[in-house]
C-alpha cells in the first residue's frame, strides 16, 4: 500500500524497477549467444481466405526459448533488440529462416504457400532490406511471391522517406508489403495513401469486441469498404470466436488470422495444416 507506508513503498517500487531494468540489461547481452545456440525459433500462424477457406499464407513469429528464463515474448525481446542494435542480425535470421521454411513447404507440400515476415522499422534504417531480401531469394532460388513483409503502422512516422524507398524497392521486386496493426498509429489514412501497401491488417484491438461493440463494428466495416474501394486485401487479426468470424464474413473481409483457426505453431506441426480447407458453414 503506497500511501500507508510512505517513503518505504517508494523504495520498494524503485528496487523492483531496478531489478527489471537489470534483467533487461542482462538479456541484451545474451542475444548473440542465444542466436548461435539456436534459442530463437520461428512459429507460424495461418492466414485464411474467407472466399475459399484455404490457407493463403503463414505469418512467421519469433520465439525465444531461454534456457533459464523460459519463453520470452517477442513483445519483450523485439524492442530490446531494436534498442541494442541486434535487430538487424535477428531480423536477417528471421528472413533467412522463413525463406528456408517456405522453400521446404513448396517442395514437399506443393502449392503457392507464402510466408509473411515482420520487419522492424529500425531494421529498415540500419540496412537495405530490399537488397538483403533480393540476395536471399536468389541464393535460395525462390520466387518473390513466396515472401511478404509486414510493417507495424504505429512506427511508420519515424524515417518515413527511408521506409518509403524500401517499400518501393520491395514492391519492384514483386514482394507484397502489408501494413500491420492498422489503426493504431496517428495517421493511418496518410500512411495508406503514402505507402501504397498491398494489404492492411486490422489490429486485433478492433476485432476483440466484435460483433457487440457498435463502434468497433462500424470502424471495421468502414475499413473493409475502404480496402475494397482501394482494391487491396484486408486481413483481420486476432479472430478468436465464431461470432467474430461470422461478422467478418458478412462484411466480406478478405482474410482472417487468429486462435479460432490456429495458434502460432512450430513449422513441423504447421506442415500438417498447410493443405487444409476450412469450412465456415453450420
Ligand atoms: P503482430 O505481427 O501483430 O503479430 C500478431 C500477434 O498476435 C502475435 O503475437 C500472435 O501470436 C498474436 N495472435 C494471433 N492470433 C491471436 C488471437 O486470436 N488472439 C490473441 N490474443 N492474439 C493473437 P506474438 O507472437 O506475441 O508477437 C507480438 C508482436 O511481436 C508481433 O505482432 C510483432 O509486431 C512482433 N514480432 C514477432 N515476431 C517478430 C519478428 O520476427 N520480427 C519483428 N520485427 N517483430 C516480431
Ligand atoms: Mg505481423
Ligand atoms: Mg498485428
Ligand atoms: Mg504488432
Amino acid at each position: 500500500n503506497a500511501k500507508g507506508t510512505g517513503g518505504n513503498a517508494c523504495k520498494v517500487y524503485e528496487t523492483t524497477m531496478d531489478d527489471k531494468a537489470y534483467e533487461l540489461y542482462m538479456l541484451r547481452g545474451e542475444f548473440r549467444k542465444a542466436l548461435e545456440q539456436q534459442q530463437f525459433e520461428l512459429h507460424y500462424q495461418p492466414k485464411i481466405s474467407l472466399t475459399t477457406g484455404r490457407i493463403t499464407g503463414m505469418e512467421a513469429l519469433a520465439r525465444w526459448r531461454h534456457p533459464e528464463k523460459g519463453n520470452i515474448s517477442p513483445a519483450v525481446f523485439i524492442p530490446l533488440a531494436e534498442e541494442s542494435g541486434f535487430i538487424q542480425e535477428l531480423g536477417n535470421w528471421v528472413i533467412q529462416t522463413a525463406c528456408r521454411q517456405v522453400k521446404e513447404w513448396r517442395e514437399t507440400e506443393g502449392g503457392e504457400i507464402k510466408v509473411a515476415v515482420n520487419v522492424s522499422v529500425k531494421q529498415f534504417i540500419k540496412q537495405d532490406v530490399a537488397a538483403f531480401v533480393k540476395a536471399t531469394l536468389e541464393e535460395m532460388e525462390l520466387p518473390p511471391d513466396c515472401l511478404e513483409i509486414e510493417i507495424t503502422e504505429s512506427v511508420l512516422s519515424s524515417h518515413e522517406s527511408v521506409i518509403q524507398q524500401a517499400v518501393n524497392n520491395l514492391q519492384k521486386l514483386g514482394i507484397k508489403v502489408l501494413i500491420d496493426d492498422f489503426g493504431t498509429g496517428y495517421a493511418s489514412m496518410t500512411y495508406l495513401k503514402q505507402f501504397r501497401a498491398d494489404a492492411i491488417k486490422i489490429d486485433q484491438s478492433f476485432i476483440r469486441h466484435l460483433p457487440n461493440n457498435q463502434d468497433d463494428a462500424a470502424i471495421v466495416s468502414a475499413l473493409i469498404t475502404l480496402a475494397q474501394a482501394l482494391d487491396i486485401c484486408i486481413v483481420a487479426e486476432g479472430v478468436e470466436t465464431k461470432a467474430q468470424l461470422d461478422f467478418l464474413r458478412e462484411k466480406k473481409c478478405c482474410e482472417v488470422q487468429g486462435y479460432y483457426f490456429s495458434k502460432p505453431l512450430p513449422a513441423a506441426q504447421m506442415s500438417k495444416l498447410l493443405n487444409r480447407q476450412f469450412s465456415f458453414e453450420q
